[in-house]
């Protein structure tokens, strides 16, 4: 198959299953230059399937970087108003929003840290008072990816970069099953297969799970009325989408303050274009109370810095090690694709989804419930063959869920 054909299957992927766009819906569309091919495509099958209008929003990698390097103090220091109100109002106006990214991951190591956590926090409160269109799926949305030049090379760094892309490519093609024959219907099966589990796992509310690999110790109790997620989630409207392709994880909200001991990191982590690599955590009570990092503790340390909401769990997520994912045997240095690869946690704030009724809750009774709040939700891995889950039901009974970094059961 050539790769117009295939990208034309991935644009039918993103559309149809990613945002699932209906009739008379609008989309916003956003990526940068080398979104463009598929974004042309994306376009194409929207208007196909009655999109009311597409519009695709440009950004350029340069750019950002040019504004990071020349801007005054001032210009992070206020994000501008009328994006938000735009954004706003095409949520309201029944728009659904599909990222293409070509993440470089790399493309802001020259730029100050302390610059860029700031202007990530300024853009994370900007858009806070709107986060709940998505959040509480008024607004459906999906994200998906394209190699980049330097994402290619980062991933296959002895190969050509013609070589390297087209590697890549392939690796995302297996990955978001665009390799098999009709993708679309893998993903219905696929989806089947996870709500299976999410099914299992709501059915026995368990009240905390037990990590034991190398270098991880970790007693995780789960939030009070989590609530277990996976697949494709159901609009208000009730149309199923799902948010990240690929996904092949089962996730819920753990206990913000019932977090104890140590916990190892098993994949590099990228974070706002700088690498975070051999990290770990000691939890007490929830909170980080120590970590190391051989490479990018400082980066690490400014994440955490955020707000206090930024020094505890907020998600985890369970993901087998045989995986289409895992399978394609490379690293990509991307957490969309690596989150997925592998078990994994997040820093920072939970799903208000991942707990029951949650969408209608306000956050003080969620924070009641052991839900933790914050602005940023940054995943990193902790999955391996050598990985076992124990988890606990109310009742005292076991039941080994992971075992060798695959389902138990
Ligand atoms: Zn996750
Ligand atoms: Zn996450």
């Amino acid at each position: 198959m050539t790769l117009d054909q295939q990208l034309e299957k991935y644009a039918e992927l993103a559309v149809k299953v990613g945002v699932n766009l209906q009739e008379k819906e609008g989309l916003l569309l956003s990526g940068n230059e080398a979104a463009l091919p598929l974004a042309r495509k994306i376009m194409k099958k929207a208007y196909e399937a009655g999109a009311k209008h597409v519009e695709f929003q440009f950004s350029d990698d340069q750019m950002q970087v040019i504004r990071y390097l020349n801007g005054k103090e001032f210009v992070f220091d206020n994000f501008p108003q009328w994006k938000v109100d735009q954004l706003e109002a095409m949520y309201k106006d029944n728009y659904h929003q599909l990222f293409v990214m070509a993440p470089d991951p790399e493309l802001l190591k020259e730029i100050d840290g302390d610059l860029i956590a700031k202007n990530q926090k300024m853009v994370s409160k900007a858009v806070a008072p709107i986060m709940k269109y998505r959040m509480t799926g008024i607004t459906k949305w999906s994200i998906v990816a394209v190699p980049s030049d330097a994402w290619a090379k980062s991933v296959f760094p002895e190969d050509t970069l013609e070589d390297a892309t087209s590697k890549l490519w392939d690796k995302i093609f297996e990955a978001t099953r665009v390799d098999q024959e009709d993708p679309v219907a893998a993903w219905q099966q696929h989806d089947k297969n996870l709500k299976k589990y999410r099914d299992f796992f709501n059915d026995k509310d368990f009240e905390k799970l037990v990590y034991t690999a190398p270098g991880t110790d970790l007693e995780v109790y789960l939030a009070d009325d989590h609530y277990w997620m996976g697949g494709s989630k159901e609009s208000q409207a009730g149309v199923p989408y799902v948010a990240n392709i690929p996904t092949e994880e089962v996730f819920t909200t753990p206990h913000q303050l019932k977090v104890n001991g140590t916990l190892k990191a098993t994949k590099p982590l990228s974070l706002n274009g700088k690498l975070v690599d051999g990290f770990g955590f000691t939890f007490k009570d929830g909170k980080v109370v120590d970590f190391y990092a051989d490479k990018g503790y400082d980066v690490l340390e400014k994440l955490m810095e955020n707000d206090e909401g930024a020094k505890y769990l907020g998600e985890v997520a369970l993901v087998q090690d045989d995986s289409p994912i895992s399978n394609t045997g490379i690293l990509f240095n991307n957490t969309l694709f690596d989150e997925n690869a592998s078990c994994h946690f997040a820093l920072g704030r939970a799903y208000s989804y991942a707990m029951r009724g949650g969408s209608e809750a306000s956050q003080e009774e969620l924070t009641k419930r052991g839900a933790n709040f914050s602005l940023i939700h940054v995943d990193f891995m902790v999955g391996s063959k050598e990985l076992e889950i124990i988890a606990y039901e109310k009742n005292g009974n076991t039941v080994q869920i992971f075992k060798d970094g695959n389902w138990a059961f």
